[in-house]
């Protein structure tokens, strides 16, 4: 028998040997008349997680009145109608007298109600979702569940029943969901702009966060200006219907005019973690002319809006906004996930921005630095596509220098973020031609500026063109076709660490080889690495230590990992190549096939997101015994995109592996799931 069962059974003084196999419903009405009604009501505040009993409840009505949008519904205590009442601009008069609270109205059944949904919170320790309906003055439960969330509710809640004593350490990390700390990750507005922008009406504060953006109508609207310009539009409805979904999902806000906390809007919003307004009743919507007429203002379709989904405040213009506060319950759920995870979890980052973002969420260090990024910044790219371009090794030399002394201040930067946390630095992992000028335009304007005749460009550009780039000249198939560019990163790496270490800083520097299939392969780089280290440490009499590691994303290497771990001091799974090649399934062209493989239930989920367990899993299990077989402790982790999915996150922990590795902002996903995956296995 469920808790549930039990609980009802309890309720109403059922005997145990009667079962449960019949349960007799009585038909209750909320709408006989003015000493009925019928309410949804939540123990604590869903959306910020506040812990006040609130809800909403419409006299002489059905429950459907209360979340249809149409009648706008009252709160259930005085104090929340009064809120409700001040963010409508409503006199306390006005409110008195048309919109009481429960509190006011039926001040008795209020009170027993109140009892009530106290009792069900400590019975399920959890925040309870309660309808109930009164009937004739009297009070009937019609259900009850625990209730969804916003993300900071989500850990609010949690923390909150943890210092009530409600729950243990455990049962609080565990209560949370992984994916919605992300709502919580997002910026605010920035605290002197918002000073200064304009609040032109309010509404009620249905799902926070901050929302800015240009005005649509219509949810396909939303949809299109996200496909067309990249920028998410702020969604404007007077209430919102279920077709709307998807133009809900690509809004960066939504804004109605009506319907209350519980309305289709709302509720989905915070579904979704979506900044939500609701109920801003003073919006005049004229759908046909694509314009908002509110308190003298006439707010055009395309004119930016920005939204406060804690406040219900909507401001003309963009307002500028700032990163979210990562302290308080946030940062005593992620203490907690630190103290109860068994593996670390680091970020994939290449710039000293990304590194410091990753440290500010808890990254205990960096297990990717995709070098090749840092070509594109600044000059540096015209130096790359100078040693593409040149004729033999010393003018592929003579550009490398150039690059040098840019990479070298780079790799500070990453190491300074990261205070003596490990870093591992990629080296060179894309095909050439990526680096190269495609159109004949582009390849004119690189000869000029680099004097070099165009048509030498465009030979070269034709000649680095291959049928299978994944698959062609890439990885350590470079480093080891061009032993130089090698030399070049590993002697910028080995001197920017010695250069903060001599300012008194702790480095730890990791040299990752990618695309290594074949142990020889990753001897040849690992010579290279050792052989400039000697000149390095001989030229500045001086040493610091470091590591040499590969990807392991090439099936040959995941099943000949005992070979490779002889020369590889740790391994890091590149799932996204590793599940490319597994699979055989292109990263970059999945997207053709992958829905009706979802349709007809061939895969479940996007292999390049949700890690391919039987598959691509197995080959991280064999690699990782088989390496720890030659080097016992040999230190693996994952840095592909599934380093930051929860369901990965687990797998990777039953797999053994030391640490995942993410984008900067799921670095607080991971460290949660790899919480919840060692206590799981407890
Ligand atoms: C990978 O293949 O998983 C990986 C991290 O490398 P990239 O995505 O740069 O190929
Ligand atoms: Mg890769």
């Amino acid at each position: 028998m469920n808790e549930r069962a039990i609980l009802y059974r309890k309720l109403n003084n059922i005997p145990a040997e009667w079962g449960t196999a019949v349960s007799v419903q009585a038909m209750v009405f909320g709408n006989m008349g003015e000493n009925s009604a019928t309410g949804v009501a939540f123990s604590r505040d869903a959306a910020t997680g506040e812990n006040i009993f609130n809800g909403e409840y419409l006299v002489n009505a059905q429950g459907e009145d209360v979340v249809a949008g149409i009648r706008t519904p009252q709160q259930i205590t005085i104090e929340g109608s009064r809120r409700w009442a001040k963010a409508q601009n409503i006199t306390e008069e006005e409110r008195a007298e048309k919109y009481p609270s429960l509190e006011e109205v039926m001040p008795s059944v209020y009170g027993e109600l109140n009892e009530i949904q106290h009792h069900l919170e400590v019975y399920f320790k959890d925040m309870q979702d309660i309808e109930f309906t009164i009937q004739d003055g009297k009070l009937w439960m019609l259900q009850c569940r625990n209730g969804k969330r916003t993300g900071a509710a989500m850990v609010k809640i949690a923390m909150d029943m943890l210092r009530e004593g409600l729950i243990d350490e455990k049962t609080a990390v565990l209560r949370c969901e992984p994916a919605k700390l992300d709502e919580l990750l997002h910026p605010v507005f920035d605290k002197t702009a918002i000073k200064n922008a304009k609040v032109v009406v309010k509404g009620l504060p249905a799902s926070p966060g901050a929302a800015t953006g240009p005005v649509v109508f219509f949810a396909e609207d939303a949809e299109k200006v996200l496909a067309e310009t990249g920028q998410k539009a702020v969604l404007v409805r007077i209430e919102t219907s279920p077709e709307d979904l998807k133009g809900m999902l690509d809004a960066a806000g939504i804004l109605t005019a009506r319907g209350g906390m519980t309305s289709h809007a709302a509720v989905v919003a915070r579904g979704m973690g979506k900044c939500c307004v609701s109920g801003a009743g003073e919006l005049n919507i004229d759908y046909k002319a694509r314009t908002i007429n509110v308190n003298g203002y006439t707010i055009k379709e395309g004119d930016w809006i920005s939204l406060n989904g804690s406040t219900g405040e909507v401001y003309l213009g963009q307002v500028a906004t700032q990163d979210a506060d990562l302290s308080g319950d946030f940062g005593q759920l992620m203490e907690l996930a630190g103290k109860y995870a068994t593996m670390k979890v680091r970020a994939n980052a290449d710039t000293p921005r990304d590194a410091a973002q990753a440290f500010a969420f808890g990254a205990e260090g960096i297990g990717l630095c995709r070098t090749e990024h840092m070509f594109f910044e600044g000059d540096r790219i015209k130096a790359v596509r100078e040693m593409i371009l040149a004729d033999d090794e010393d003018g592929r030399r003579v550009a490398l220098n150039k690059l040098l002394p840019m990479q070298r201040g780079d790799f500070e930067g990453l190491f300074k973020a990261m205070k003596g946390y490990p870093v591992i630095i990629r080296l060179l992992d894309p095909p050439l031609h990526e680096f190269v000028p495609h159109t004949e335009k582009e390849q004119r304007e690189l000869a000029e500026e680099i004097n070099v005749p165009y048509e030498k460009i465009a030979a070269k550009v034709e000649y680095l063109s291959e049928v299978n780039p994944m698959l062609g000249h890439r990885g350590c198939r470079l480093g080891n076709t061009y032993p130089e560019i090698t030399e070049m990163q590993a002697r910028a790496i080995l001197e920017a660490a010695m250069n903060v270490h001599a300012t008194g800083m702790d480095v730890k520097v990791e040299i990752m080889v990618p695309l290594v299939g074949n142990h020889k392969e990753l001897r040849y780089q690992k010579n290279i690495i050792d052989t400039v280290a000697q000149q390095v440490f001989a030229e500045r009499n001086d040493k610091i230590d470091y590591l040499v590691g590969t990807m392991i994303e090439v099936p040959r290497a995941a099943v000949t990992a005992n070979q490779i771990a002889e020369v590889a001091e740790f391994f890091s799974f590149g799932t996204n190549d590793l599940t490319q090649m597994t699979l055989g399934f292109s990263r970059d062209d999945i997207a053709k096939f992958l829905p009706t493989y979802l349709d007809k239930n061939i895969l479940k989920a996007d292999p390049f997101q949700v890690l391919d367990r039987n598959g691509v899993g197995q080959l991280i299990r064999e690699a990782v015994m088989k390496g720890r077989g030659t080097r016992m402790d040999l230190k693996c982790g994952i840095c592909g995109e599934h380093g930051g999915e929860p369901s990965s996150v687990e797998f990777c922990h039953y797999a053994g592996l030391n640490y995942v590795s993410c984008s900067p902002f799921r670095v607080p996903i991971a460290r949660l799931a790899a919480a919840q995956a060692a206590l799981n296995q407890k």
